[in-house]
């Protein structure tokens, strides 16, 4: 049986810091990021030019209760080093499968990683290695959603994966609000208008601005990004309905949307 074709040239996937953690309060557990890794590479082997943004809520974030005595710009500085940290886990990770990947960074850190360049970051996708993008925006009160919007925007890639832990978009908490419904599609505006768990507000104008769809599905379960990224029968799509790109996405859904 021949494999799906994929539906995607390039791609960018982010990774909140949370998904390395595991079963643990804090830090890497391994076998998480053994899962992180082949799914990474399970996108890679579709032929897909892959870029990963990865977080560091797993080590540190500057608005958390940890950081509120702090002066913010300091515990963002402190939050865009944590990324990098997991950037250098994932990346090692990925080359114990002999995939070829290179981490850029936002913030100089020469001796460990290459300066972001967005030509030169291009040229990588473009020669197959998958690209970890370390560092955030490197601007302080942004957050890594936000990265993933901008280095999608910047490197023209078709899509954000935004793997999560739970299936997609629901109209309220699911684990609160017994009724809440999950939602096959979503238009950018009613993400931002409805506040629903996608991605932080400057990210999902930014990808509005771009007009790159994000797609938020269950990274926990194994073979979900491949399955993404062929059949694109799960999660949530957000964009704008009126696009091409979101028609012939949102085509792949059941019931497709009226
Ligand atoms: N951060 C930042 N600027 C950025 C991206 C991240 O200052 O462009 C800091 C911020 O403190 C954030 C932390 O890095 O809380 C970790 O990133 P994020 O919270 O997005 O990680 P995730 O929730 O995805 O694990």
């Amino acid at each position: 049986m021949t494999a799906p074709a994929p539906r995607f040239k390039r791609v960018i996937l982010k990774l909140s810091g949370e998904m390395l953690k595991g079963p643990l309060a804090y830090g890497h557990d391994r076998g998480a990021v053994e899962h992180i890794a082949n799914e990474v590479c399970d996108a890679y082997r579709l032929g897909i030019e892959v870029g990963v943004v990865i977080g560091g809520g797993n080590i540190f974030r500057g608005n958390s209760d940890a950081a509120s005595t702090m002066n913010r710009s300091v515990a963002d500085h402190i939050g865009m080093i944590a990324t990098v940290i997991n950037a250098l886990m994932l990346q090692d990770a990925i080359e114990r499968q002999d995939i070829p990947t290179r981490v850029m960074t936002a913030i100089p850190i020469d001796p460990v990683a290459e300066p972001y360049i967005r030509r030169r970051a291009i040229r990588h996708l473009e020669q197959r290695r998958v690209v970890i993008f370390g560092g955030g925006t490197g601007s302080t009160h942004f957050s890594t959603d936000s990265a993933a919007a901008l280095r999608g925007a910047e490197t023209e890639a078709e899509v954000i994966l935004k793997g999560t832990k739970v299936d997609g978009v629901y109209t309220a908490d699911p684990r609160k609000v017994p009724d809440a419904k999950f939602l096959e599609t979503c238009t950018y505006q009613r993400a931002l208008v409805e506040n629903l768990n996608v991605m932080d507000s400057a990210a999902i104008s930014l990808s509005r601005e771009s007009n790159l769809p994000i797609i938020v599905y269950n990274l926990a379960q194994a073979g979900n990004t491949r399955r993404v990224l062929t059949d694109g029968d799960i999660g949530t799509l957000i964009g704008d309905p009126e696009s091409a790109r979101f028609r012939e996405l949102a085509a792949r859904r059941t019931p497709a949307p009226a």
